[in-house]
């Protein structure tokens, strides 16, 4: 007897154009952060995906041909016939899992930086490039250039077809093609048959889109990936506008539409400021338009909800980047009711602030990732150990807790003590401020999977002394006591103390534990020393609370950090709109005021509440104990109190522990890198 799940419309195959798709769970097109250069460990990441069930998985952004080189940004390639191995080996690798791979082929126009080749940029017009970090102008195309361009993407459609792609996609979206350049008035300023009224701007989106399918011959599915709005961009697309007059205009032409809201900040909002499914607003209209399969992201994780869209009629596809970053296995999960399993994205964009570095992607919640091939590191599948052992680990912030699950599903016996009468040291302070409740799934996730195991004990309220630990005696113990906030004025710009007199200075440790709760409406100074999320999150508390605020910081711009996140327009706007006075390019002085690093002068400012939001130190006193340390043959540091930096770095660090604790009786392999030889 077949049982139904009410997620069984998410288990359905789907035809898109002459290929059909296994289930609607499609891994859309993002950068892994590895490139052309690192294939092995980009091929391991994708085929992770297709083993977990996701039933389509897409290659990210492929440059066309060498005036399409967006380097550094660490793209994928299909220049020529010499990039074919690696595509092959990439198809193959997806296919094996009986998903559909697709491939998002691109031309970067005036998105292009060409630094690797140094031709020109090209676009619909001779106009500064899109890029403000290049001081470099776009070459305007000629209609020989536009023939030029159109062979191009036809050569590479080719090689595709031959590489054994399933679907292959025409790229407008993000604002990072050169189809999205010619199709917008502010970089079209042509006169000729490409320019000038809707029709001559459409003209070579629906010409690549024709020469594509043409090319393909109903050999695979052709997507065209579009962004439908533009909402962060002065004359952008507009989902009541344009961005609806394309899809109208195109609307049988795609085998599959790919639909999102454009450009990238926007597409990929983090949880601090959008709920998941946030752009069906903008997208969902795009079924009404045509009869082909339609698929769109928006954070989705929960299953009821990717149900409830596609019932809606408003996708037919669930799309998902950082959702399947963070499970690769969230589709087999639905699949086989253990929904409970499933490690939610949280929306925090550490992910996204990798491809700003061009080094591979990195996870919040999923340590595994990027570490597939290079570590041989599976998100499911624990290491296997002969031994059985006993481990205490001090501390359940997100350090602690992943090393302790890490070494439980290995089959060890775990106990974690923690100080505090609740589990989930950083975040579950954090998770209370606003906008960060979903990183509370950090600790959910972890602390339900460690209820779930026979031999693992959480023990709370339990702060752990020297001898505690001497007396636990267990086979390894692991420090995991994370950091506190300092308020001596060390921060990222200053490394010396400064002793606080005309200040009531409060830190970021005292704001979460509501040391502030009981102060009437006042003035604060916030001085954002950090430079991440926390200086302004604490602002907004503040300004939400009813107090006046005055964020100051000595760096140029607002959470600086946060622009690798493509946050920090969001938090300027946030902040702004809550009534923040903002004192850039200031600094702390060692006799109490403040000094302006542009004209050099000292001033003051008049208010007594300084929330100093500067560097953290390390719960350092466990491991700086001689008695503990030479009590303890196996003992490990892990997260914040080993370094204080990110909880992906910490849960990364907790992961690591775990495993050279597990491994420790062997020689430690050396970091497999991708290196090439002709
Ligand atoms: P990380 O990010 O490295 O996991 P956190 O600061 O989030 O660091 O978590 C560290 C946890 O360790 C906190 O919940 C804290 O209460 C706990 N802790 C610190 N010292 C002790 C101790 N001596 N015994 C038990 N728990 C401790
Ligand atoms: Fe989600 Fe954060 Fe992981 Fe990115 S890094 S996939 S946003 S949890």
């Amino acid at each position: 007897m077949t049982t139904t799940s009410p997620y069984d419309i998410l288990f359905t195959p789907i035809k898109i154009g002459p290929v059909t798709a296994p289930n609607r769970f499609f891994a859309s097109p993002h950068s892994t952060g590895h490139g052309w250069t690192e294939p092995n460990g980009a091929i391991a990441l994708r085929a992770m995906k297709a083993e977990g069930g996701w039933g389509t998985v897409a290659v990210g952004l492929t440059e066309i041909s060498p005036n399409s080189d967006y380097a550094n940004h660490p793209m994928e390639r299909i220049w020529d016939n010499s990039d074919l191995p690696r595509h092959i080996s990439q198809v193959n690798a997806i296919k094996k899992h009986g998903a559909l791979a697709a491939i998002e082929l691109g031309h970067g126009g005036m998105q292009s930086r060409n630094l690797t080749t140094g031709l020109p940029i090209v676009g619909p017009s001779n106009l500064p490039a899109l890029r403000p970090e290049i001081p470099s102008q776009s070459q305007e195309m000629d209609l020989s250039d536009i023939h030029l361009f159109r062979n191009q993407h036809k050569e590479a459609v080719k090689r595709s077809v031959e590489a054994g792609y399933d679907i292959i996609y025409v790229y407008a979206a993000h604002g990072l093609s050169i189809l999205n350049h010619f199709l917008s008035i502010n970089t079209n300023k042509r006169s000729d048959q490409y320019g000038g009224t809707f029709s001559n701007r459409i003209r070579l989106l629906q010409e690549v889109l024709e020469d594509t399918l043409d090319t393909v011959n109903g050999k695979c599915a052709v997507a065209l990936r579009f962004g439908v709005a533009e909402p962060d961009k002065l004359n952008g697309l507009c989902h009541n506008g344009e961005g609806r007059d394309v899809v109208e205009a195109l609307s049988e032409l795609p085998d599959l539409w790919d639909v999102n809201l454009s450009g990238w900040p926007k597409d990929s909002q983090s949880a601090r400021f959008t709920q998941e499914g946030y752009q069906q607003n903008y997208t969902s209209f795009v079924k009404s338009l045509t009869t082909k399969p339609v698929v769109g992201v928006g954070r989705f994780t929960s299953p009821d909800l990717m149900v409830s869209v596609i019932k809606k009629k408003q996708l037919d596809l669930i799309g998902g980047a950082r959702p399947s970053i963070a499970d690769p296995f969230l589709p087999s999960k639905i699949k086989d009711n253990s929904i409970e399993n499933i490690r939610e994205c949280i929306g925090c964009n550490v992910c996204v602030s990798m491809d700003a570095y061009g080094v591979p992607v990195k996870c919040t919640q999923n340590p595994t990732i990027s570490e597939e091939w290079r570590k041989d590191w599976h998100p499911e599948t624990p290491p296997i150990t002969n031994s059985r052992e006993s481990h205490l680990i001090i501390g359940a912030g997100p350090a602690g807790l992943e090393c302790g699950l890490t070494l439980a599903n290995a089959g060890h016996k775990v106990t974690i003590a923690e100080a505090r009468d609740e589990p989930g040291g950083r975040v579950t302070k954090e998770g209370n401020l606003p906008g960060l409740s979903s990183w509370l799934r950090v600790r959910d996730y972890r602390v339900y999977q460690l209820s779930q195991k026979n031999d693992t004990q959480l023990y709370l309220s339990s702060k752990m002394t020297v001898n505690d630990i001497i007396e636990f005696e267990s086979d390894t113990v692991s420090i995991a006591t994370g950091a506190k906030w300092r308020n001596d004025w060390i921060g990222s710009t200053n490394f010396e103390e400064i002793k606080t007199k005309s200040h009531n200075l409060i830190t970021p440790d005292d704001i979460m534990s509501n040391k502030t709760s009981n102060i009437s409406p006042s003035s604060f100074i916030v001085y954002d020393d950090d430079h991440y999320y926390m200086a302004s999150v604490i602002t907004e508390k503040l300004l939400k609370d009813g107090h006046s605020v005055t964020y100051v910081t000595p760096l140029p711009t607002i959470s600086t950090w946060t622009q690798y996140t493509l946050e920090q327009v969001a938090i300027t706007e946030k902040l702004r709109s809550l009534g923040a006075n903002f004192i850039l390019n200031c600094k702390m002085t060692q006799n109490q005021g403040f000094l302006n690093l542009i004209d050099n002068k000292n001033f003051e400012i008049n208010i007594k509440n300084l929330v100093f939001v500067g560097a953290k130190s390390s719960n350092d006193e466990l491991f700086r104990d001689k008695k503990l340390m030479n009590s303890i043959k196996n003992i490990f540091l892990t997260g914040d109190c080993l370094a204080p930096r990110t909880i992906q770095a910490a849960v990364l660090s907790g992961h690591q522990v775990a495993r050279d604790i597990l491994n420790r009786e062997n020689k430690p392999k050396p970091l497999k890198r991708e290196q090439t030889i002709h």
